[in-house]
């Protein structure tokens, strides 16, 4: 008998682990503060509201059921009226479509927007879980780099005055993961309008725009043109466990997308769901908590950005924190974030390289920081051990 296996796809010799991931295996030791991970914190998860809304949805026998790939219905209605107050018009029943998370939605969507070839633009720094999929679905990828107001439309305008006609382009339009930045309210109206002008999609994956500080995100993009595709998700709002993303989306793509979420996983478990549903209806309860959240996130950044340019700020840039869950920070004098990650390890503080965000650009004197679960005192305390190792 022969002892070598039958071969696997050619495409998956293209596809490379998340750098991420595979750093997370390093730094899990208890003595090292952990910058590194892009987790939210499990403390602020409501655990008792979960738990009254679960008993409840146990007592539903429809919720012990398959349902409908689109998604739940009661959950469908709820996302319809929310959406509908986000993006400041009507959202039909039939242009709501829940995912395994946002993530599922990016994944059908690269199948349903995608022939093999074809152009995706994404951001420099890029989220990586967007990489790896438009990747694996053999896309051609064109990085357009960001600075403070988000993704730089004046070099997509000369990438489509050159003739480049994407198929899509992909922003996380607030808070982004990794970059920290907000696009503008002027560069929204301006990529729909582009977006438009040139006949392509645009995926505006908002997973962080509840989680603003001091001032909410501008409209979201999909305010703007019908062209948007909008994902959003409770995994930062509620609990990731949940696995409740959605997306809204003309009804032509939600029909395709429908297709092909038969044949992943023919549809959405309606247990986590109705839980989803019953939270999200909730909305003086989930006010309060989100308000919740905001606070502690907000005092965190706060904290690590007060401390980081105490510390480092004669060397090093970082972005303001507005939001969301990560500052990103750029040396100005040479220092190699990769270089310098094992004597970071050595003194108790885990960031994640830039590069491992890279996409054109090498990022290799950026690197971005989480600030999500740890306190004030320890986020300090992680910036003195930065700056001790990078000496
Ligand atoms: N988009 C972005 C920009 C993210 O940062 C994440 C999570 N890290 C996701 C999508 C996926 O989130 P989920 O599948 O939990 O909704």
């Amino acid at each position: 008998m022969s002892s070598t296996l039958p071969p696997l796809a050619n495409k998956l010799g293209g596809l490379r682990s998340s750098a991420i991931r595979d750093l997370l295996k390093l730094t899990a030791r208890p003595d090292i503060i952990g910058l590194a991970g892009g987790l939210p914190d499990a403390e602020l998860m409501p655990r008792e509201r979960l738990a009254a809304a679960a008993d409840a949805a146990l007592s539903h026998r429809g919720c012990l059921q398959y349902t409908e790939s689109a998604g739940w219905g009661p959950l469908r209605e709820v996302l319809a009226a929310r959406e509908s107050t986000r993006i400041g018009r009507e959202v039909p029943l039939a242009e709501v479509f829940v995912t395994h998370g946002s993530q599922q939605a990016l994944s059908l969507l690269a199948e349903v927007l995608l022939d093999p070839g074809a152009l995706v633009i994404v951001e420099d720094p890029a989220y990586v879980g967007a990489l790896q999929v438009f990747r694996a679905a053999g896309a051609r990828i064109v990085a357009v780099p960001l600075d403070r107001d988000g993704l730089r439309l004046d070099v997509l305008t000369d990438l489509l005055a050159k003739g480049e006609r994407p198929a899509f382009v992909h922003t996380v339009s607030n808070f982004h993961n990794p970059g920290g930045v907000t696009m503008s309210a002027q560069r929204r109206r301006e990529l729909a309008e582009l977006a438009e002008r040139h006949g392509f999609w645009v995926i505006e994956d908002d997973p962080y725009g509840e989680l603003w500080f001091d001032s909410p995100a501008p409209e979201p993009v999909a305010a703007h043109s019908r062209n948007v595709i909008r994902l959003s998700s409770s995994s930062k709002i509620i609990s990731p466990a949940l696995r409740v993303g959605w997306m809204v989306a003309p009804d032509e793509v939600c029909r395709g997308v429908e297709l092909l979420k038969q044949g992943a996983d023919l549809c959405g478990s309606a247990l986590t769901q109705q839980i989803a549903a019953d939270l999200l209806a909730d909305r003086v309860w989930l006010a309060a908590h989100v308000d919740t959240v905001r606070g502690a996130y907000g005092s965190r950044a706060k904290a690590l950005v007060h401390a980081f340019r105490e510390h480092l700020g004669h060397r090093a840039n970082c972005t303001d924190a507005a939001g969301g869950m990560f500052v990103w920070a750029d040396f100005t004098d040479g220092t190699d974030t990769q270089a310098v990650l094992p004597r970071a390890l050595d003194n108790g503080v885990a960031y994640v390289p830039g590069a491992a965000f890279a996409v054109d650009t090498d990022y290799r004197n950026s690197m971005r920081m989480c600030f999500t679960t740890s306190d004030e005192a320890t986020l300090t305390e992680a910036i003195v051990r930065l700056a001790r190792a990078v000496g």
